[in-house]
C-alpha cells in the first residue's frame, strides 16, 4: 500500500480524519467540492453576529468530546440551563428539564409530576441497548400512560436527536442521546467554525494538502481494489450561503482529471457516495430534517426568555448567545427550529412575536433555512435499517460521517466514524 491517502468532503469528518493520518505519517489530500471548508458545521460572519447554519449545540460527552480531547482541539463555550417554557397549544408552562421543575411545573398534576420524576431519574442509568430493537413510540407507549408525560417526552427525544420520527427512531439510539443530553452541550463561542478552523490549522501544521472548489465525481476502482479519484469542473459559487454551481471543465469535457490513489475515504453524504461508487451495496438512509429561522437582533427585548420548546408541536427556541460569545457587546443571536422537513418562517416569526416581543424593529440579520439535512441517517430500530461501517467491502474504501455507524449521531457520528476509517487506514500498512 502506497502511503498516500486522498480524502473526498472537508468537513469535520474529512478534517479530523485528515490530522489523525497525517500526524500518523500518511501524505493527505482533501477534496472539497466547495470554496470554503466545513461543510454543515460552517459560522457565516453578518454584521459581527456568528451565524451557525440552524441551532448547533456540542454534546459534552460525546464522541465529538473525546476525539477533540485526542486531537487536542479545546471546544470553548457555554453550557445553557434548560430553563425556560413549555409550549402546549396556547398556553406556557415552566419547563419540566430539571428534578425541581419537574416537581413545581404546573404542566402536571401529581400523578404525573410522580410519573415523570420515576422516569426522569430511570433514564439517567438506563442501558440504551436493551432497547434497540423497539421505536421511539414503542418505548414511549410501555413506559408513560399520562398524556402530558407523553408529549414531554417527545418533545425531549425532538431536542436531543433532532428528530420528529417517533414511529421510525430506534428507541436505543435515542436513549443514549437522551442521557448524553442530560449530562449537557456546549454552545461553542465564536461558532462551530472556531472546531473547523482548529482542526484546519492542526491539519496544515501537519502537511495535509487542501484542493477546494475541486468536485470529486467518481472512484475509480478494478478488481475490488480502489485506483483512484476523478476529478469534475470547477466549481463556482454564487452569493447565497447554501447554492453552488458546477461549471464543467471545457479543457476537456469527456474527461476529468484522474488522480491515483489507493486508499480514498469519502467524508461526503451518502447520495454522493452512491453516485461515485455504484458497485457498492450502500444501506437506504432515511435523513433527519429541520427548517431554522436564525435571527441577529441588536438587543434582546425579553432577556428572561432564552428558551421554549414545544410540546404539541415541533418547536425550537433558543438564545445561543445567552450563553456563548457570538454578537457584538448587547446584541443577541437567536435560533427559531421546526422539526421535520416541514414548516414556514411566518410559523416561526409568529413564535418570537411572541417571546420576543418588539423584535421587528431590532433585527440586524436574519435568514430561514428549511429543510436542512441535520443527520444524514435516523438511527432506526435494530434489523430494520443498519447504518454502514467505516470500512466498505471495497478495499481502499472507507467512509466517515453522520450516516455512519462507528458510535453516537449527529456529530459525534461523524467524528467518531473520522477516527475509525484512520485506524482502519493505519492497520492496513
Ligand atoms: C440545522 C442543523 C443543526 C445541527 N445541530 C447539531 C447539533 O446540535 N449537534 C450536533 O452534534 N450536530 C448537529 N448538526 C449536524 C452536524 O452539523 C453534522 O453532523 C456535521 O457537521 C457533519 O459533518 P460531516 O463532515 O460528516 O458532513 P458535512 O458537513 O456535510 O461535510 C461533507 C463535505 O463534503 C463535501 N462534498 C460533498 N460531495 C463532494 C464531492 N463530490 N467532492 C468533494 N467534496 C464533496 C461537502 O461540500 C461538505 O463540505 C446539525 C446540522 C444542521 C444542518
Amino acid at each position: 500500500m502506497s502511503k498516500n491517502v486522498i480524502i473526498v468532503g472537508g468537513g469535520l469528518a474529512g478534517l479530523s480524519a485528515a490530522v489523525y493520518l497525517s500526524r500518523a505519517g500518511r501524505t493527505v489530500t482533501i477534496f472539497e467540492r466547495r470554496r470554503y471548508l466545513g461543510g454543515r458545521a460552517v459560522t457565516h460572519l453578518r454584521h459581527g453576529y456568528r451565524f451557525n447554519l440552524g441551532p448547533h449545540a456540542f454534546f459534552r460527552a460525546g464522541h465529538g468530546w473525546n476525539v477533540l480531547r485526542e486531537l487536542g482541539i479545546p471546544v470553548r463555550g457555554g453550557v445553557p440551563k434548560v430553563r425556560g417554557f413549555g409550549m402546549l397549544g396556547t398556553q406556557r408552562f415552566k419547563f419540566p428539564g430539571s428534578l425541581w421543575s419537574i416537581l413545581t411545573t404546573s404542566l402536571f398534576g401529581l400523578k404525573a409530576k410522580m410519573q415523570m420524576l420515576a422516569l426522569f431519574l430511570r433514564i439517567r442509568s438506563i442501558d440504551p441497548k436493551l432497547y434497540a430493537s423497539m421505536t421511539v413510540r414503542e418505548w414511549i407507549d410501555a413506559n408513560a400512560s399520562d398524556e402530558r408525560v407523553r408529549l414531554l417526552l417527545e418533545a425531549v427525544f425532538r431536542l436531543a436527536t433532532y428528530s420528529n420520527r417517533p414511529d421510525l427512531q430506534g428507541a436505543g439510539a435515542a436513549l443514549a442521546q437522551l442521557r448524553l443530553s442530560i449530562r449537557g452541550v456546549v454552545y461553542v463561542d465564536e461558532g462551530w467554525q472556531k472546531i473547523v478552523d482548529s482542526l484546519h490549522s492542526a491539519a496544515v501544521a501537519s502537511g495535509v494538502n487542501f484542493v477546494t472548489s475541486s468536485r470529486v465525481v467518481s472512484v475509480d476502482h478494478e478488481g475490488g481494489a480502489v485506483r483512484g479519484v476523478e476529478l469534475g469542473g470547477l466549481e463556482i459559487e454564487d452569493r447565497k450561503d447554501t447554492m453552488s454551481l458546477v461549471m464543467p471543465d471545457m479543457s476537456d469535457p469527456d474527461k476529468g482529471t484522474r488522480i491515483p490513489a489507493d486508499t480514498v475515504l469519502l467524508a461526503v453524504d451518502p447520495s454522493t457516495a452512491r453516485e461515485l461508487v455504484r458497485d457498492v451495496d450502500w444501506p437506504e438512509t432515511t435523513a433527519v430534517m429541520m427548517s431554522s429561522l436564525d435571527i441577529a437582533l441588536s438587543k434582546l427585548p425579553q432577556p428572561h426568555n432564552t428558551f421554549a420548546l414545544g410540546l404539541d408541536k415541533p418547536h425550537y427556541f433558543s438564545v445561543h448567545s445567552a450563553w456563548a460569545q457570538l454578537t457584538p457587546k448587547g446584541g443577541a443571536l437567536l435560533h427559531l427550529g421546526r422539526y421535520g422537513d416541514g414548516g414556514t418562517e411566518e410559523e416561526l416569526e409568529a413564535l418570537v412575536d411572541e417571546l420576543q416581543p418588539g423584535w421587528r424593529d431590532l433585527v440586524v440579520h436574519r435568514r430561514f433555512l428549511p429543510a436542512m439535512t441535520v443527520s444524514n441517517a435516523l438511527v432506526q430500530p435494530d434489523g430494520v435499517s443498519a447504518r454502514m461501517k467505516a470500512v466498505t467491502p471495497l478495499r481502499g474504501l472507507y467512509v466517515a460521517g453522520d450516516w455512519v455507524d462507528e458510535g453516537g449521531i449527529l456529530s459525534d457520528a461523524a467524528f467518531a466514524s473520522a477516527r475509525a476509517a484512520a485506524k482502519a487506514i493505519l492497520a492496513a500498512g
